[in-house]
C-alpha cells in the first residue's frame, strides 16, 4: 500500500480545469494536496490548465458515465494513490422553461450534475470508508435552493444535491468520512458569461453585496470543508451568495 504524508492528500476535483473548479484545483495545491481535475472535451483550456497550474494530473471523462468514472478513478489511484478528498463541481445548464424543454436537455442537467455524484461517490466511498477518511464537497447551486424560471432541469439537479449530501453524511460520519454541500450564487465564469448582458445585469440587481462572486471566493470555502480542521462539519450546506439567498 502507498503511504502518504497526511498533508499530502490525493484530491480529485472534476470540472477542475475552469472556472470555480479550476480555482478549487488551484486552491487545493496551495494547501498542499496532490491535484487531480478532470473535465469533459475542451482539450484547449484543460492544456491551458495543466501547463499554468503545474497540475499534471488531468483526466478527461464524462462523470454523467458510470462505467467511465469508474475506470477513471481506477486509473487516478494507480498512478496517484487512494483518493481522500472528492469535489463534485462538474456542471452543465441547458436552460428551457419546462413547456419547451426536450427531453435530452432534462437528461444531460441530470446525468452531469446529479447522477455524477452518485458515480464518482460510488467509486470512492469504500476505500475512504475503509481507510476511515474522506472529505466529499458536491457543488450544489442556489438555484437548487430557490429555484429558477427556465431551470427545472438545473434546480432539479442541485436540490438533490443537497439531500444525497445529507444522506450519504449520516451513512459516513462514523466511519471519518464527511460530506457537504457548496451552494454558490452567481459567481463571474464562462457558465454565466453566456448570459446575455441585460440578464447579468438584473442578476447583479438581486445580489445584496452588489457584485458576481468570484471563483476564488467559492474555492476557499471549499478549502476549509476539505482540510482536517472541517472534522466537526459534516452533511453541511455553504451558501455563498452575496446575501441573494438566506437559506
Ligand atoms: P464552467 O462551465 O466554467 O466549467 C465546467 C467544468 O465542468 C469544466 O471543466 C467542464 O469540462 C466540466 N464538465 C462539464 N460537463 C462535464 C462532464 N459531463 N464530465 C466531466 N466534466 C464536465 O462551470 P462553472 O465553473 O461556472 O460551474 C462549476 C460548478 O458550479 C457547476 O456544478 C455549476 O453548476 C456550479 N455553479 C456555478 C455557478 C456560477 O454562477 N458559475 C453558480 C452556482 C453553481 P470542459 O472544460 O471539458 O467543458
Amino acid at each position: 500500500m502507498m503511504m502518504q504524508d497526511k498533508n499530502q492528500r490525493v484530491a480529485l476535483v472534476t470540472g477542475g480545469t475552469r472556472g470555480i473548479g479550476e480555482a478549487v484545483s488551484r486552491a487545493l495545491l496551495q494547501a498542499g494536496m496532490t491535484v487531480i481535475a478532470t473535465y469533459h472535451s475542451n482539450d484547449h483550456a484543460a492544456q491551458a490548465f495543466a501547463r499554468t497550474s503545474g497540475i499534471t494530473g488531468v483526466y478527461k471523462w464524462d462523470v454523467g458515465d458510470f462505467d467511465a468514472c469508474a475506470k477513471g478513478v481506477k486509473t487516478v489511484e494507480e498512478h496517484h494513490g487512494p483518493i481522500d478528498i472528492l469535489v463534485n463541481n462538474a456542471g452543465i445548464t441547458a436552460d428551457a422553461t419546462l413547456h419547451k424543454m426536450q427531453q435530452e436537455q432534462w437528461s444531460a442537467v441530470i446525468h452531469t450534475n446529479l447522477n455524477s455524484c452518485f458515480n464518482m461517490c460510488r467509486n470512492v466511498i469504500e476505500g475512504m470508508r475503509d481507510r476511515r477518511y474522506g472529505r466529499i464537497v458536491n457543488i450544489s447551486s442556489i438555484n437548487g435552493q430557490k429555484g429558477q424560471f427556465g431551470q427545472t432541469n438545473y434546480a432539479a439537479a442541485k436540490a438533490g444535491i443537497l439531500g444525497f449530501t445529507k444522506a450519504l453524511a449520516l451513512e459516513t460520519a462514523h466511519c471519518g468520512v464527511k460530506v457537504h454541500a457548496v451552494a454558490p450564487g452567481y459567481t463571474e465564469t464562462d457558465m454565466v458569461s453566456a448570459v446575455p448582458e441585460k440578464v447579468r445585469a438584473q442578476i447583479i440587481e438581486q445580489i445584496p453585496v452588489g457584485r458576481l462572486g468570484h471563483p476564488d471566493e467559492i474555492a476557499r470555502a471549499v478549502r476549509f470543508l476539505a482540510s482536517e480542521d472541517a472534522g466537526f462539519v459534516t452533511g453541511a450546506t455553504f451558501s455563498l451568495n452575496g446575501g441573494q439567498y438566506m437559506a
